[in-house]
């Protein structure tokens, strides 16, 4: 039986290598050490245990990676770009700003972008309902002419352009809830009316100045661009509001003939790098409203990709929460590690004052071009 979730997984995936670094001597941080890169390999992988352990991995239709052709990666990025990332590679370096690789790291960066490009084509023709990209390394905050922030190439990006040149699409939309704001692909697309972008994020972490209310896309692709900066510490409570009452609805008006998740997990209570305290069962609760939507407008076609997500320990929870949510007969529920804590939390039970404000300042700024209130 073929199955409606694709898995774009290999791993190879594994062998992107950030590195390590020095936490140096500062006034924020009075002390050294040398630890692992925050973006390494262990939350792929132990997403992919996971998916084994719960019995996922023989219900997901495995869908093979490729390489992204220089043209393909030019969807979305300059020659120059591309030619900078190549040539760093040859030994291993920085690719962009906090963006390094090891020695032929460009050859999964493609490699990610190719895996993106894969999860999009078998959505389009039909074999599966929708996909997963369990890829590395992310994309988000690349833009189209600097990688950035972990981000070499943005797979994301170029998926989407992918599915408007090879497949004949026009509209596209991506949901981008990695805490951290999708800069790189707001650049891409600001002045695109074609591609709704959307970003929820913990308002001003990084890249910082990025993802204000107020941008709201170039003069031709106004409101196409969304913006959702949450104050930090919001949970599940605000997340589903904003899915609520932002997402869903433009969303819903827009109609999309196909959407892209941004599904970074570091907005997770748990994460070293966010403020933010969302848990497993929202990341289940986003996923199935953003496939309910899918399903009215799009005939359910919906790619998922892997962006951030650094607690090693929950972040892989929340990717298989994700998982739960595309899968149409999952063999069991995800359980919350941090069960029952993590549903007595502030963030979990309510909308705290900041978090309302902050959501409705981006309704009263988007009610000019989308039926949000
Ligand atoms: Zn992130």
């Amino acid at each position: 039986m073929a199955y409606r979730t694709g898995l774009v997984y290999d791993p190879i995936y594994l062998d992107h290598d950030p590195g390590s670094y020095l936490i140096r001597y500062t006034d924020d941080f009075p002390f050294g050490e040398v630890e692992p890169h925050p973006s390494g390999p262990v939350v792929a992988r132990r997403t992919h245990k996971l998916l084994q352990a719960l019995g996922y991995l023989d219900h997901l239709t495995p869908i093979p990676m490729r390489t992204a052709t220089n043209a393909e990666i030019e969807y979305v990025h300059t020659p120059e770009m591309r030619t900078r990332v190549e040539r760093i590679s040859k030994h291993g370096g920085d690719v962009g700003i906090g963006a390094p690789i090891a020695a032929g790291g460009e050859h999964i960066a493609r490699l990610a972008a190719g895996g993106a490009i894969a999860a999009v084509d078998a959505v389009m023709t039909g074999d599966v309902r929708n996909a997963f990209g369990l890829i590395r390394p992310p994309g988000h905050h690349a833009t189209r002419e600097q990688s950035l922030g972990f981000c070499v190439y943005n797979n994301i990006a170029i998926a989407a352009r992918h599915a408007q040149r090879v497949h004949g699409l026009q509209r596209i939309a991506i949901v981008d809830w990695d805490v951290h704001h999708g800069n790189g692909t707001q650049d891409i697309f600001w002045d695109d009316p074609d591609v709704l972008f959307i970003s929820l994020h913990q308002d001003n972490l990084f890249p910082l100045n990025w993802g204000k209310v107020g941008d709201t896309g170039a003069d031709g692709a106004q409101g196409r661009t969304v913006n959702v900066p949450l104050p930090p510490g919001s949970g599940n409570a605000a997340y589903l509001a904003a899915m609520q009452e932002i997402v869903l609805p433009i969303l819903e008006a827009f109609a999309p003939e196909l959407i892209l998740i941004s599904a970074g997990q570091d907005a997770s209570v748990q994460d070293p790098l966010g403020r933010m305290t969302v848990t497993v069962p929202a990341y289940l609760a986003m996923t199935r409203m953003i496939m309910d939507v899918a399903e009215n407008v799009c005939d359910s076609r919906l790619v998922v990709l892997q962006e951030g997500g650094y607690s090693n320990y929950y972040a892989p929870f929340c990717a298989a929460a994700i998982f739960q949510g595309l899968m149409d007969d999952p063999p069991e529920p995800v359980m919350d590690p941090y069960s029952p804590r993590s549903e007595v939390q502030p963030g979990a039970i309510s909308v705290s004052g900041d978090q309302r404000a902050a959501i409705d300042a981006v309704v009263s700024m988007q009610q000019e071009w989308w039926p949000v209130e």
